[in-house]
């Protein structure tokens, strides 16, 4: 069994705190029936569900509907607390694409009775990294074009620029809360179009020629 800190391909550091956002699109926000936010979903996601391109997501026996949310990646190459904007835009260190693997049913079970996600969200193969591309090779962040395809199919298609909270409104907001460091990453939030996973099926995902992504299904 590995115990070390997952490491971030393309990136010479490991991981830390994975932080993801909920409803940062308001079209997927709609189809899930939810509110559009008015300041920040947060959620946590535990490093035992890191796995990378080449890998298999197993499904839970305990859930019926694993969904897939194909999102963009941050990992931060430095932190701090109470960032500007400008400041949480020069502590980004990559970019990749990336899958925030979702039992749904247990989702909106935990939903319904108030209580956290953290089991809907963090079984083990649940959070899928593709290579991080380094920040220098991004000239527009409000640019960025990702999409998921299942079985040769496009399930999903989003663009940085339809986010409800921008990649470095979203640093500085969980700076406000959290002392950020080096590794962390930030998940930050899928468009619509989220879908169930089943055995067998073929996942690729892309953020434009930055980040790609191959996955396998199996039953867990
Ligand atoms: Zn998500």
């Amino acid at each position: 069994m590995k115990t070390e800190y997952p490491k971030l391909p393309g990136l010479k550091l490991t991981a830390r705190t994975i932080y993801c956002i909920g409803r940062n699109y308001a079209e997927h926000a709609k189809e899930l029936g939810n509110a559009v936010p008015t300041e920040p979903v947060v959620f946590l996601k535990p490093l035992s569900s890191i796995i990378y391109s080449g890998d298999a997501v197993r499904l839970p026996k305990q859930s019926s509907r694993v969904d897939h949310e194909v999102e963009i990646v941050v990992a931060l190459g430095a932190g701090g607390r109470d960032l500007s904007e400008a400041q949480a835009l020069a502590s980004i260190a990559g970019y990749a694409v990336g899958l925030d693997i979702t039992a749904r049913d247990l989702q909106d079970a935990a939903k319904k009775k108030a209580l956290p996600w953290a089991v809907a969200k963090g079984f083990d193969t649940f959070t899928a990294l593709g290579k991080f591309a380094r920040a220098s090779a991004v000239t527009s962040i409000t640019g960025l074009e990702f999409e998921l395809l299942v079985n040769g199919s496009r399930r999903q298609h989003g663009k940085s620029s339809d986010m409800i909270f921008s990649i470095p409104r979203l640093i500085a907001y969980l700076s406000t809360v959290f002392t950020l460091a080096a590794g962390d990453l930030i998940f930050t939030g899928t468009p619509e179009g989220v879908a169930p996973l089943k055995a067998g099926d073929r996942v690729e995902a892309r953020l434009r020629e930055l980040s790609k992504l191959e996955l396998t299904v199996e039953r867990g």
